[in-house]
């Protein structure tokens, strides 16, 4: 029996921002060694401390949309204004060869990716516990201006109204709690029929006289 031969999965993760995703990915990155990070494409500007390649692909819009004219998004999609997009090829590689793959996307782009693999995406919701304490965590964060915390708690709203696209909703009361129940929807959904290809070929072998 071959151990390694399963196919691998898109585990999304969408959230309003503050609701704790980027502190939820960080712990399912260290823990789970079959699990990779999806960078996405962005026009928008880095924050301090990001870097091209790890956080995003900083791109112009020029060179955004000539990757989407080339096919080479898996999705793409508009936020706050900016552009945003998942690279095709890395994923594409990674379910072939039974790597999982985060994305820290949008609804939207949990929306397109189901489109563009629908019997690959699991997708997962995480909610905040309230909005006055998601506003808290958004100051809390010191790295976006006033006016740029009013249009995201609006977006958060909007974000919200999103959730009874996931198969999963989690509220995060506690981070270490929270990365458990993920990592516990992760570990079930690898394991469906979907997943293991090989198993008639196994069953028929163990069911052989
Ligand atoms: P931020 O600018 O704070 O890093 O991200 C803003 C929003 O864009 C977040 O909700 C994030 O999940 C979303 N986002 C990041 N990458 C992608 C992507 O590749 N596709 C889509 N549709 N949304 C993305």
């Amino acid at each position: 029996m071959n151990r390694i031969s399963r196919r691998g999965l898109c585990l999304v993760l969408a959230a309003p921002s503050g609701a704790g995703k980027s502190s939820v990915s960080r712990a399912l990155l260290e823990r789970e060694p079959e699990l990779k990070l999806s960078v996405s494409a962005t026009t928008r500007a880095p924050r301090p401390g990001e870097q091209e390649g790890v956080h995003y692909f900083f791109r112009t819009v020029e060179q955004f949309e000539a990757m989407e004219a080339d096919g080479a998004m898996l999705e793409s999609a508009n936020v706050f204004g900016r552009r945003y997009g998942t690279p095709r090829a890395p994923v594409v590689e990674a379910l072939a060869t039974g790597r999982d793959v985060l994305f820290d996307i949008d609804w939207q782009g949990h929306r397109l990716l189901r489109a563009a693999l629908p019997e690959d995406v699991v997708g997962v919701f995480l909610l905040p516990p309230s909005l006055v304490e998601l506003e808290r965590r958004l100051h809390g964060r010191g790295q976006d201006s006033a006016e740029e915390i009013a249009r995201r708690m609006k977006a958060a709203r909007d974000e919200i109204s999103h959730w009874a696209d996931f198969d999963h909703v989690l509220v995060n009361h506690d981070f270490h709690e929270t990365v458990a129940q993920v990592r516990a929807i992760l570990q079930a959904a690898r394991t469906t029929r979907a997943r293991q290809p090989w198993l008639p070929d196994f069953i028929d072998g163990l069911l052989r006289p």
